[in-house]
Formats: C-alpha cells, structure tokens, sequence
C-alpha cells in the first residue's frame, strides 16, 4: 500500500477531521452443509441478516438458557451462492478502485472449514475471488500494459522507472539467465488445477480504464505462521532431502509511513495466466513446507498481494512519462486468515500447540485492534492501537488507520459443532463493522490531455498506410522478399538419382548444400552483426533521446521556474508601479498644499510689513504727539507758573498794603480813641509793632514758587479786596506750614506766614477792627467729606470761630479744574495744575449770604469766610471789579 506523497499513519494524521469515512464492509458467506442430515446452526432470514441458532445439544446442556441471536451484515450470501456473485458484490468495487488508484483490503475470516479458502482461491470450476480478481485486471488493463522492466520496484516498498532501452536490456539478461522456458502465457497451457477455474463467459472488466495511462501489475505472496513472515515466492530452491527452514522476513515501514515486508519477492506478471502460475508457484510451495515441516495449513495466514503501478503518456502518447511522481501504485491485499476457532478445538499439542496459539494470538490482536478502534471512533478516545502485537495487524495497520477500502468476508459453516466458535465469529464480525475507514480520495490528475493513446495509434496506423502506398517497408514477412532471398543462393542441382550406383549425385549435392549452408552461416552472422550494430545503434539513438528528452524536461522545468519568476516579479512590479503612482498623487497633493502655504505665508508676511509700517507710523505720530504735548505742557507749565507768581505777588503786595492801610486806620483809630477816654485810664502798654509796608522785591524769592491763580487786579491799591473765591490750584503739604522748602508754596500759605508775623489773642473771639493781626490762628487743613472737596485739594480753614478776616481760598466748583498730585520729597504732596480757572469776586454784603459760625467744612464754608471776611470800603467791589477787566 504505497502512494507518492500521501500519509497513511496516525503520525502524520494532519488530515481535515471532515474526512470521509466509510465502515469496514462486513459480508457473511454460509457454506453449504457437508450432509444432508447435519444439524444446522445458522438460518439466513433476509439478504442482510442472520439468525444461529444453538444446536439441540447443546440446549439441553445449558437448560436451555441459548437463545436465538441475529446478526446483520452488509450483505449475507446464502449457501447457493454462486463464486461470480460473490465477486461481484465483494471484490469487483475493490478492483475498480484498485484500477483507478485506490488500496483495498479484503479478507475471508471464520473457523477451519468454513469455506474461506474457497471463497477467496476457489476450486477447478469454481474459482474464487483471487483468481476472478486477477482476470479482471488483466481484462481491464491488459491492451495497456507496460512493457516488462518499464516498473522496476526497488527494495523499499517504491516504484522506478525504466527507460524503454533499459527495460529491454534487463528482459535480454534476464533471458539469458533463465535456462528455464519462459512461462506459459496461453490458458491452455495453465497448471491443469486453475486451467479452468474461470469461465470465459463470467470473464469481468472494468470499464473506466484510463487509457492514456501505463500499467504493470506486480504480485506478492507470503505467509504469516505463528507470527513469522515467509516469502512464498522466493526463488531459493527447497532441499527435499534436507529441509532448511524457510527465512522469515520482517516488517518495515517506508518513507510515506506504509508497511510492507522487506525484500519480499514481487512478480511482475503480464496475465491472468502468469499470475495464476505465480500463485499457484506459491501454493506449492506453501503446501510443501507445511508438510515437510509438520505444519496445519490451517493455521496459518496467506497474504497474496496484487500491486497496480500505473503511469500516464507523454503527450505524445507514445511513452511513459518518465517522471517518478506521476507513478501511481495502488494494492489490493487479499487475505486468507487462519481457523478462528480455539486451540483446544483443534487438539493441537507440543509445538503445534504453541503455534496454535500464536495464531490465536494474531487474531485475538486483531480482534483486539478493532475494539480500540471502535472505542477511539465512538468515543472520541485516543487509545493506542496494539497494531505492533502481531504480524497481521501490523502489515495492514495503514489501512484502518489512514485509507482504502476494507472488507471482510466472514465465512460460516452451519454445522452444529461449531456453533459456539461462529457465535464469536459473528460478535467479532458485528464489532468490526462498526470501525470506520478513512474512504480512499481519487488520484490527481496528471494534467495532460486525454486521448493521447488513441491518437497515437491511429497516426501510427496511418503512416503505416502511406509508408505501404509509397513502397517502402512494411511487413517483415513479405513473400516477395523471401523469394529473393532465395534466389541469391546458389540453385540445387537435380537431386534424382537414376542409378543405385550414382555417387556424383549426391556429393553434388551435399556439396551444394554444404555452400549453401555456409551461405546462410555468412548472412546470419551477416545478420546477426547487422542487427546487433542496428541494436546497439538503436540502443544509442534512445539513450540519446532520452537524454534529449530529460535535457528538455530539465529545460521545460527550468522555464517554468523562470516563467514563474517573471511571473512574481512583473506582479512585483505592478505592485511598486501602483505604489509609486500613489506616491506621485500624495507628493502632488502635497506640493500644492505648501504652495497654498507659501502664498498664505507671503500675503501674511505682506500684512505683516504693512501693519509694522502702520505701527511705526503710529508710532512716530504718538511721539510726535507726545513731544507736542509735552512742550505744550511745559509751555503752559510756564507760562501759568509765571502768572501764578505774578499774581501771588501781587496779592501779596496789595494784601500788605491793606493790611498797613488798616494799621495806619487803627493806630489813627487809638489816637483818637487815646485822646478822647484818657479819663477811663487805659491807656496802652505796648504798641503794635508797626508794620512794614510790603514791598514787591522783597516777596519774589517766594513769589516764584507760587501757585498759579487767575490773573488778579494787577493794583488793587488801598482797596480792602475780598476774595470771594480762589480757584487755586494748590499745591498743599500735608502739614500745613509753609516751609520755604515747599516747592509750590500756596497763597494760603502765604496768608498763614502772615498770620504768623502777626499772632492774635487766642483767647479772644474776635478780632478788634482795624487790628491787621490774625492772632495765632494756624491754618490746618480741612479735610472734606465731599469727593469735590477732595479732588479739589485742600482748603484752610480757620480754627477759630469767626475769626475778623479770613481769606480762604476754594477750588472752583463749577470750573470742572484738573490737576495732578506727587509725592514731593519731603513726604509730602505736590498738585500740578493742568487747567485754568477763573476767579470771582464777589460783594461780601450781597444779601444771599448768610453768616455762619463754627461750621468749617463743606462749601459752607466758603461763605463763612467770605462773610467773614472784613468790608472796611464798600467800593472795593468796584475795585476789584475794575481790575478784572485787563
Ligand atoms: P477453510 O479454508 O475455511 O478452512 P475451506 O475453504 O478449505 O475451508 O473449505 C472446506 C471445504 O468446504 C472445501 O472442500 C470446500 O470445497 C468446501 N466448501 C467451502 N465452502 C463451500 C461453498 N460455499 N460451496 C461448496 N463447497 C464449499
Ligand atoms: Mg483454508
């Protein structure tokens, strides 16, 4: 069982587990009874079952306790069952598949008796399936077949090829070798015990034959007994005198994990006949053995083994293809297995014994083999298979572990004795059934196209038509050709002999003949060399030819490599072609994406520059503004800090003279007050110091620092003048005293340097008029609670209580004035003026006004001290109002 490249063990079991599967094909035989009135055990109650029944004997032994068991099988031939039927339900599917590339496994079991050599060899007349099998192959195929020595097996279970040079050189030396006759190949000359075991009409034949394929058959015959192989077709020749026990051969495995006994001798036969004559070669000598060695046939098993190698045409149709992968080998084992019964049935002893069990041992593994089977197939186990245990197991373990057909013919004698072994035939064989085989897969086909054979021939046939019509050669025994072949010898004389005494006729002629002879020695040597040259000529011209044709395999196969390669680099390079035009497409995208950058960054850059010129402009215009601004300030700084001056000045002056007019008033006043109330005796202590009039030199130094004020009456002269409201923008120390370190000294301030010079009683509530003193009066500043009291800086207000005179400046109200405040350095403030405001005067004893006392805050007070404020002249509104105008 061998096929190239396919796995048949458990090891190698990496097939799909949707496989399909078929069961071990179960057939049971009944073998006809030897006599009429035995008792019979078995009755067949329809085509596929069976029912025993225990024989009358042994009923009464057991009380009766057997009863009636029924056995069904895949088919049951009944006891007139015809050899050809029983071949063509059973071995008939085995060897068409075995024709198309499929194992098969076939064996007979039962016990010794049964019928199982004769369902499988068959008798003179009736032959069995081995002999049926082997003439429908030959039938099949026969037209087919490859010359001899094509298929050469090798000594580890495979198949070679031969060239047709080759083959032909093996068969001459094997010709040469044999001295013996070669073997029979007519029917009529068949060893006279398989002559007529077939009849001709019953011949079979498969009709699916494929014709465009090559085929040898090659056969095997050994024997298993007591667990030892023998090649029943070995050659070495059997001493009759001193018998050499027979080597045994072992079990090997080969590359593709099949079993097959190594150095087993396998013919290769060419007909039915030829097979026949192997098997009956190997019965003979099966048959001798077992005498010469005291052996029971029965006993042992017989494997006859018949192997199908098969290979296609070359396209041409003309050879085989000589390629070794192609070789297709399929085998068809057909089993005859020992007695199954036990060994003390058979009365065996000794050493026979011992053989006997051995045999037992063999099927009890197989029996054994089968129960794990079944076991792992129903239950999903993975128990190991015994297979190892025995010969028989081992050989076709391939078989029930990896594929083929198998099939059991269970052969049963109805006879009452053995009803208890048939009872364990029919358990083992219900068992067996249930085993399933992986079903044999078709072989690949070759690939080449069908019909090649067919044309072949009938371009053959029609060459040789044209060949004939043109002339040239053609038959080989063409009559015209042997005539003149003839003639060319030199011609017998006349061979009468007219006397008794004639002694030249036949000298003549044994002459004539002599030469004759020598002439035909000549042209056969003649011949013989020719056609040796013409051989070994031939021989040349094929060795050659089949170098060519390997050469252009080995070419074909090389183009093929390198189709292949151009094949998977063009793919290649459609693959990168279509990547680099990806690659073109993204680089384009990507090109115009940064152009549109770069166009985006320009026209931004472009924004850019523009809105820095725009800036820098701006800029320049701010500073520009800004420098403007500034000299404006500063302009303006200046230019009021001047008037402020002037004007502090002025006030200055004209307050100083008022205040030495009413000096001069009051010392006039006490002069006259003096020399009219002499009397009242009062006269005073001490003179007031006479006050200097004021001089304007003598006040610039001060006057520079001065606040800016609105334009006075630039000569109010002897005019008592009262400020009614200063819009002074002052710049006021928290502390109100009037260090010459202010840097923008307040007119207020100026008052208070007066005041100073010249300090009133504290003590008293008012003033004397016309006493320019203001007492000690400290101007402090008044905080207001009113937001326009604060943002309009500080007003002095007096301490006292309706002081004589008061001048109290108030930032204007309604001139909305703006200034700004520092910290001086020397901790103080400073308000810078940024605005102007207009100063009013107004009329001391206008109506409106009300006087009040006490109050020295909130804009009341403003009228306080303009109430306050003493009116020696009314006109002096006049004055001032004179002065306004400039
Ligand atoms: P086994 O090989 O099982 O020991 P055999 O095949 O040798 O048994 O058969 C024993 C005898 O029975 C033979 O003589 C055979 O001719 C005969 N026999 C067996 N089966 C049949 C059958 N079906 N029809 C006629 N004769 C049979
Ligand atoms: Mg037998």
């Amino acid at each position: 069982m061998q096929r190239a490249g396919k796995g048949k063990t458990p090891r190698r079991a990496k097939k799909p587990s949707n496989i399909e599967k078929d069961p071990v094909g179960v057939y049971c035989r009944i073998r006809p009874l030897g006599g009429e009135d035995e008792e019979c055990c078995v009755e067949m109650i329809s085509s596929s079952t069976i029912q025993l029944h225990a024989p009358d004997g042994l009923k009464a032994n057991r009380n009766g306790e057997y009863k009636e068991t029924q056995y069904s099988f895949k088919k049951v031939f009944g006891i007139k069952t015809t050899q050809i039927e029983l071949f063509k339900d059973v071995a008939k599917p085995l060897m068409e598949d075995l024709i198309h590339g499929k194992n098969g496994l076939l064996f007979t079991y039962g016990v010794t008796g049964s019928g199982k050599t004769y369902t499988m060899t068959g008798s003179p007349g009736e032959g069995g399936l081995l002999p049926r099998s082997l003439d429908m192959l030959f039938n099949s195929i026969g037209p087919f077949q490859a010359k001899r020595f094509v298929f050469k097996p090798d000594d580890k279970n495979g198949i070679e090829i031969q060239s047709q040079v080759d083959a032909l050189l093996e068969r001459q030396k094997r010709d040469n070798q044999q001295s013996v006759p070669k073997t029979p190949s007519s029917r009529q000359r068949a060893d006279p015990e398989f002559a007529d075991m077939i009849n001709p009409e019953e011949a079979c034949k498969s009709e699916t034959v494929d014709e465009d394929c090559c085929y040898s058959v090659l056969v095997s015959y050994i024997e298993i007994y007591n667990n030892y192989i023998y090649d029943l077709l070995e050659d070495a020749p059997f001493d009759l005198i001193r018998p050499k026990p027979p080597q045994s051969k072992i079990l090997r495995e080969d590359q593709n994990h099949n079993m097959y006994v190594a150095g087993c001798t396998e013919v290769e036969v060419k007909s039915t006949e030829e097979a026949f004559e192997v098997f009956w070669k190997g019965q003979k000598k099966r048959r001798i053995a077992n005498t010469q060695l005291n052996r029971e046939s029965s006993r042992s098993h017989s494997v006859f083994t018949v192997k199908l190698v098969q290979a296609p045409l070359d396209a041409d149709g003309d050879y085989i293809l000589q390629d070794k992968n192609q070789v297709n080998v399929s085998q068809l084992c057909l089993v005859d297995l020992a007695g199954s019964e036990r060994t003390n049935r058979t009365r065996a002893e000794g050493s026979r014994l011992r053989e006997a069990g051995n045999i037992n041992q063999s099927l009890m593994t197989l029996r054994t083999c089968m129960e794990v089977l079944r076991e792992n197939q129903m239950c999903g186990t993975n128990r190991m298979v015994p297979y190892r245990d025995s010969k028989v197991t081992h050989l076709f373990k391939n078989y029930f572990d990896g594929e083929g057909k198998v099939r059991m013919i269970v052969c049963v004698n109805p006879k009452a004795d053995d009803y208890e072994e048939t009872l364990l035939v029919m358990r083992f064989a219900e068992m067996t059934q249930e085993v399933e085989v992986a079903r044999p897969v078709d072989r690949p086909i070759c690939g080449l196209a069908a019909g090649r054979r067919q044309r072949n021939q009938a371009f053959k046939e029609e060459l040789s038509r044209r060949l004939e019509e043109r002339g040239g050669p053609s038959n080989g025994e063409d009559p015209g050709l042997m005539n003149q072949l003839i003639e060319s010898l030199p011609p017998l004389p006349s061979c009468e002999l007219s006397d008794p005494s004639d002694d030249q006729t036949l000298p003549r002629l044994i002459e004539v003949l002599e030469r004759r002879h020598r002439i035909r020695q000549m042209m056969t040597e003649q011949f013989n060399q020719t056609a040796n040259t013409i051989k070994s000529k031939l021989q040349q011209f094929d060795s050659q030819l089949t170098a060519k044709e390997t050469a252009l395999y080995d070419q074909q196969s090389k183009l093929g490599e390198k189709d292949k390669v151009i094949n998977n680099q063009r793919t290649e390079l459609e693959r990168l072609e279509k990547k680099s035009k990806t690659l073109e497409y993204k680089i384009d995208i990507l090109q115009k994406t940064t152009e549109m950058y770069e166009q985006d960054k320009r026209s931004l850059q472009h924004e850019l520059e523009s809105r820095e010129q725009r800036l820098q402009k701006e800029l320049a215009e701010k500073r520009r503004l800004e420098q403007r601004m500034q000299g404006m300030v500063t302009d303006t700084r200046a230019k009021w800090e001047k008037e402020c001056e002037r004007r502090v000045n002025a006030k200055q002056l004209e307050m100083q003279n008022k205040l030495w007019v009413k000096d001069e008033k009051l010392k006039q006043l006490k002069a006259i007050v003096t020399e009219s109330g002499g009397g009242l005796g009062s006269s005073p202590t001490e003179q007031p110091r006479k006050p200097e009039r004021p001089s304007r030199e003598r006040d610039r130094h001060n006057a520079q620092k001065r606040s800016a004020s609105p334009p006075p009456p630039s000569d109010l002269g002897q005019t008592p003048l009262r400020l009614n409201r200063a819009t002074v923008r002052a710049v006021q120390d928290p502390l109100p005293t009037s260090t010459p370190s202010s840097s923008f000294p307040s007119v207020a301030s100026c008052i208070s340097d007066w005041e100073h010079r010249f300090p009133t009683d504290s003590g008293s509530q008012s003033r004397e008029p016309g006493t320019p003193q203001f007492g000690n009066r400290t101007l402090t500043p008044c905080h207001s609670a009113s937001s326009v009291g604060r943002r309009r800086g500080q007003r002095w207000a007096p301490e006292t209580e309706a002081p004589a005179a008061a001048f109290v400046y108030e930032l204007d109200k309604e001139a909305g004035t703006r200034g700004n405040v520092f910290k001086t350095r020397g901790g103080g403030q400073a308000v810078q003026f940024t605005d102007i405001e207009t100063l009013k005067q107004e009329c001391p004893t206008a109506p409106s006004r009300k006087r009040r006392s006490g109050s020295g805050e909130g804009p009341t007070q403003t009228d306080n001290i303009e109430n306050r404020a003493p009116m020696p002249n009314t006109s002096s509104s006049h004055g001032y109002q004179k002065r306004r105008r400039p």
